[in-house]
């Protein structure tokens, strides 16, 4: 297993599968002109498999696919199922928009320990066409309720926006807490070309909005999570609040992301770094890859705002490119 100079274990990596996807969400794409690259910047199918493969020889054990949207990616079904068998490997996760996701539903099913986390904004059709530009909203809640149905574990993750959706906090509490799945709001972060970021909906200001609604109870923070979970009256329905912006988590973070195009991104505020697939694509072998892949771990910044005073750019790239 690989320790960051910091003393962090890194064993779950994030893959972004594709750069694309078939939503344009306003806090994550512009409306028009996203500029996707071309297929062959993007890492294929091999090289996907070499790149995770290597990491569970470096002590990986958790992998999530994200993107972009991973379904959109034509093998993606294959590589999940590929990845979940590998050695080393305890559970694969994948995020998703859950637009394409409900034909796979019984390939999901037989995948051990598989988590899925389905990102859900809004319970208000209309709504929802405001904030992901496409009409999608019956064939999303249709993927959760048969993920649901099926047995997987499922998570909905909110990105909470202010004055788009937070009159639907405590909606999205009384609709899921009747269900299996947990629930999550995701702190918005802004990204380069944001039309409409006003304000932060941070950890305490969700949390107080809770606490005004129920008796919550902050859970025990679980070692390398990046949430903040709560229970509330008494009962078993878990809601986790996402950090991303707060970056109340660095400590004990163990992600490692792996770009669309192959960049190494040992924290989700540094600019990309190690190149794999340059170094795929001149030859090198797992050996030579696995001896860069420990040196980009061991100049991990230590938190998230070191990471940002030493980035280059000062604006944010889109999630959709560096796998949110
Ligand atoms: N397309 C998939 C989806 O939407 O679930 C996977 C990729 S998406 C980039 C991964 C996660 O990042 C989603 O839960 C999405 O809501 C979140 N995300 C995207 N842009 C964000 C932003 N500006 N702030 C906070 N979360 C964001
Ligand atoms: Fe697509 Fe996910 Fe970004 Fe929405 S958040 S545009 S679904 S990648």
């Amino acid at each position: 297993m690989i320790i960051d100079k910091h003393g962090r274990p890194m064993n779950y990596l994030r893959v972004a599968v594709t750069d694309r996807c078939n939503l344009r969400c306003t806090y994550c794409m512009p409306h028009e002109n996203m500029q996707f690259l071309p297929k062959n910047e993007i890492l294929s199918y091999e090289e996907l498999l070499r790149i995770i493969t290597v990491f569970t020889e470096l002590g990986v054990n958790k992998v999530r696919f994200t993107g972009g949207e991973p379904f959109f990616r034509k093998d993606f079904i294959d590589l999940l199922e590929y990845t979940s068998q590998l050695e080393g490997i305890d559970s694969v996760n994948i995020t998703t928009n859950g637009v394409l996701t409900q034909p796979y539903i019984d390939k999901l099913k037989k995948i051990k320990d598989l988590k899925l986390n389905i990102s859900l904004d809004t319970l208000v059709a209309e709504k929802f066409i405001k904030i992901t530009r496409r009409n999608a909203f019956e064939t999303v809640m249709k993927t959760i309720n048969d993920a649901m149905e099926n047995g997987i574990q499922t998570k909905i993750n909110m990105v909470v926006m202010d004055g788009v959706n937070t009159n639907e906090i405590i909606d999205f509490v009384e609709y899921f807490r009747k269900t299996p799945v947990n629930l999550r709001f995701i702190e918005q972060m802004p990204f380069n070309e944001h039309e409409n970021f006003k304000s932060v909906w941070t950890v305490d200001k969700i949390s107080n909005l809770l606490s005004e609604n129920y008796n919550v109870v902050q859970q025990p923070i679980q070692p390398q999570s990046t949430t903040i979970d709560y229970k509330i009256d008494s009962s078993d329905f878990v809601i986790g609040i996402i950090a991303g912006f707060s970056r109340s988590f660095c400590g004990t973070c163990n992600r490692i992301r792996l770009t669309s195009t192959g960049r190494i991104k040992t924290c989700l505020y540094a600019d990309p770094g190690l190149d794999v697939r340059a170094l795929i694509r001149s030859g090198s072998n797992d050996a030579e890859i696995k001896e860069r892949l420990i040196e980009a771990i061991q100049q991990r910044h230590k938190n998230g705002f070191e990471a940002e005073e030493q980035r280059s750019k000062q604006v944010f790239e889109s999630m959709s490119k560096i796998g949110g």
